[in-house]
């Protein structure tokens, strides 16, 4: 019995084929490889190179293999590009999920957990953010998260799916043992950023924007370590597996931190200069997005143990042993 991990070879998904294989489960591997890099897998992983829309490619798949449940990693995730290509990111996303589903429900397999955002809360009325809040996506990006989560819960209705929507908050960090780690090309996450002006790779950090209404006037975010992100996917999967109903949960650590908290941290870690620039606001940041992960931890048993001291030392230890990222 396997798990298929879709966008495996990604960041956050190669933590995931990672984890599954320690505690033992089969895991087989789909990924494009658009972005994601075959480098992050182990080298025996089953893997399948292909698109997600491509029904043959799923149907081999489930014919190879016998599939219990997926973890569902493979998607378009950059809130900026989803402005300037948002029928690339329908395409790629919601298209991507229903050729999935009907795979799914083709062979038989019932059980996903399934990568959401807090992109689909969009500006919210108040932080923390429940999930009860209301799903007002402002970009794209967002909006094919929650067409994709809405596609689950139809599917769910109709041919007894079941499945674990996870809405991460703002992702960081690394593997302990800095041996994979983030690698996006180009780069736009804040962590990956800063830590490019201790390795030499970049003069500065920007700030995009100090004038926000925060107590520095710089933006927060609920920042969650990939390693304690991925124990959720474990609990989601054990959910799902003892019978437990399809549900949404957000995955933050409760904490909210500013750019400049986060720069400060990362002069710490690093014990290194880091000179900072002021730009403007990036569009479309709201100012401030914080969790509420109290039902992850009362449904599923989650609780997040990595600090941003940690986030940022586990993605210091992969970005100095890997400057350059993963070899193509
Ligand atoms: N940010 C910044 N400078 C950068 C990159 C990001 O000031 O070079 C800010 C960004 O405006 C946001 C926060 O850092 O407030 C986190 O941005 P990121 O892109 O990592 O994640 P997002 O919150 O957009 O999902």
């Amino acid at each position: 019995m396997a798990v298929l991990i879709c966008g495996g070879a990604g960041y956050i998904g190669s933590h995931a084929v990672r984890a599954l294989r320690e505690q033992g489960r089969e895991v087989v591997v789909l990924d494009s490889l658009r972005t994601g890099h075959r480098q992050s897998l182990p080298a025996d992983v089953p893997f399948v190179e292909g698109d997600m829309r491509d029904p043959a490619v799923l149907d081999a798949i489930f014919a190879r293999h016998t599939v219990e449940s997926v973890l569902h990693f493979a998607a378009s995730s950059l809130v900026g590009e989803s402005m300037q290509l948002p029928l690339q990111y329908f395409s790629n996303n919601v298209h991507g999920m229903q050729v999935l589903l009907e795979a799914m429900v083709r062979h038989g397999v019932e059980r996903i957990v399934f990568s959401s955002s807090a992109a689909v809360y969009g500006e919210p009325d108040s932080v923390p953010i429940t999930e009860e809040a209301p799903l007002r996506p402002g970009n794209p990006y967002g909006e094919s998260k929650r067409i994709m989560e809405s596609m689950m819960r139809w599917a769910a209705a109709a041919h007894g799916l079941r499945y674990v929507s996870l809405r991460y908050f703002n992702v960081g960090g690394a593997a302990a043992d800095g041996s994979i780690g983030e690698d996006h090309r180009p780069e736009s996450h804040l962590i990956p950023l800063i830590l490019q002006v201790p390795l030499g790779r970049r003069p500065h950090i920007t700030i995009f924007g100090d004038d926000y209404d925060t107590p520095d006037g710089t933006c927060i975010r609920d920042y969650v370590g990939v390693e304690d992100l991925i124990e959720a996917h474990t609990l989601a999967l054990r959910h799902l597996e003892a019978g437990g109903q399809s549900d949404v949960f957000n995955l933050g650590s409760e904490q909210g931190f500013s750019v400049r908290q986060m720069i400060e941290t990362a002069r710490r870690v690093t014990g290194r200069p880091l000179p900072v620039v002021v730009g403007a606001r990036r569009p479309g940041d709201p100012a401030r997005l914080v969790a509420s992960s109290r039902k992850a931890g009362d449904v599923l048993g989650w609780q997040p143990r990595q600090g941003v001291d940690e986030i940022i030392a586990s993605a210091w230890r992969w970005h100095s042993r890997h400057p350059a990222g993963y070899k193509k």
